[in-house]
């Protein structure tokens, strides 16, 4: 399963948990400080990531990011200064039917420092067994969009929610 799962790959990315980023407070609204993140990039991490058979169709893949990008608000960015390697994008993902608060997604990706490529993520959504989580990629092709119009976007839904 993609989305939930957090590899360990070196310990410095294993320091990146979900509990770790939950507790930072230095999150920075100016997304534009982050090294680019090509669009083609997002595709490649999404296309190699690991998902049952019933859902590795490549328009599956790509598609349901695609189709959440618009519910994705709040992107921040954790510049993680302690590493030369990571930095950590973290955003909500609305639901895009009920307006329950409860259905907010928590999304972390974590994209490589100098490259801006996508290395990995957690979400906090439970997916079933066969349904890959979208979540993380519509916040790296969300945070992608930001980056290539140089443009942050409307961040209103979620601060009036925090008020
Ligand atoms: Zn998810």
């Amino acid at each position: 399963m993609f989305c939930c799962e957090w590899i360990v790959i070196v310990p410095e990315y294993q320091l990146l948990s979900p509990k770790f980023l939950s507790q930072q407070k230095n999150w920075s609204k100016d997304l534009l400080k982050i090294s680019e993140i090509e669009e083609s990039d997002v595709k490649k991490y999404l296309l190699n990531s690991s998902v049952p058979d019933a859902s590795s169709a490549r328009t599956y893949k790509l598609s349901r990011p695609f189709q959440l990008k618009q519910f994705v608000h709040s992107v921040v960015y954790f510049e993680n200064e302690n590493s030369e390697t990571f930095s950590v994008i973290r955003a909500f993902c609305y639901p895009s039917q009920a307006t329950n608060a409860d259905d907010v997604k928590v999304i972390f990706a974590t994209i490589d420092k100098i490259t801006g490529q996508p290395y990995g993520g957690f979400c906090t959504c439970t997916v079933g067994a066969v349904e890959t989580c979208g979540h993380i990629g519509a916040v790296l092709f969300k945070a992608a969009d930001i980056l290539a119009t140089g443009s942050v976007g409307e961040q209103s839904v979620t601060e009036k929610l925090c008020e």
